[in-house]
């Protein structure tokens, strides 16, 4: 099957500092692949470099199409949407405004309400505080938020920058689950970093483990939780 991203040697840097040397990974349609590794492994950047915030060389294909020299903007029109760490709702807009900006590249405005109602329903949270400003939401609340947002682009591919991060454990399960939900029902596959290997592995149908801006591992979540490096370094067994 013709994997929906494809990405060979992708290399970025930091004031002319390289940290990712060649990161080759490719993502399934409707599918969930974690990108597992340690602190300053690579991973945000590895998100930053696919929609193109940093300079990046290598070749990205999505879609079987080169989009390697393509724009972020070209990027979200195409159906690549980035959650990115810290979320980045606005603060001062209130959950449905946040929610509406979210629709705002899409031409079928008429459509854009029926999704904020989708989204609603697998966030029922985020209906009850619909009026309220994203700043006062929770840390759980946010994170639905962010991804309700992204959700309203209608893209193919969620790249998710560690949605479990400081959230209770009860909170990251339920937003975990509506991950496979969404996968399911509208058949978007999620690029997911996470420091959590324990929850992402349960979550992905595939993993890659990135140690100093390298892959170091890849294969089924099934196998990558059987593999004793793992077990040891990020398991903590
Ligand atoms: P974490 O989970 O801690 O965010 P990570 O795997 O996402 O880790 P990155 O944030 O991608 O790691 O960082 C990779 C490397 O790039 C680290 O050495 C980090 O210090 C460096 N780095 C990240 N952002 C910048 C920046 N804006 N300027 C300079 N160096 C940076």
């Amino acid at each position: 099957m013709t994997p929906l991203l494809q990405v060979k040697g992708l290399r970025a840097s930091y004031r002319g500092s390289e940290v990712l040397h060649g990161v080759d990974l490719s993502v399934p349609p409707a599918s969930i692949v974690t990108l597992l590794g340690a602190n300053g492994a690579g991973k945000t950047t590895t998100l930053r470099a696919l929609c193109r915030m940093i300079a990046t060389s290598g070749q990205v294909r999505f879609e079987d199409r080169d989009v390697s020299g393509l724009s972020t903007e070209q990027l979200v029109r195409l159906g690549i949407a980035h959650v990115p760490d810290g979320r980045g709702t606005f603060a001062g807009l209130t959950a449905e405004e946040n929610l509406q900006l979210g629709g705002y590249v899409r031409k079928d405005k008429h459509q854009v309400a029926e999704d904020r109602e989708r989204i609603y329903g697998y966030f029922p949270r985020l209906r009850e505080r619909r009026k309220q400003q994203a700043g006062t939401l929770s840390g759980g609340e946010q994170q639905m938020l962010a991804i309700g947002r992204a959700l309203m682009l209608r893209p193919k591919l969620l790249l998710l920058d560690e949605p479990s991060f400081g959230l209770a454990p009860l909170v990251v399960r339920e937003i975990f689950s509506i991950m496979r939900v969404i996968r399911e029902r509208e058949g978007v596959s999620i690029l997911l970093v996470e420091q959590n290997a324990s929850i992402a592995l349960g979550v992905a149908d595939q993993a890659y483990l990135i140690e100093t801006g390298r892959i170091v591992l890849s294969g089924s979540a099934a196998d990558i939780k059987q593999n004793d490096a793992v077990r040891r370094s990020y398991l903590g067994e």
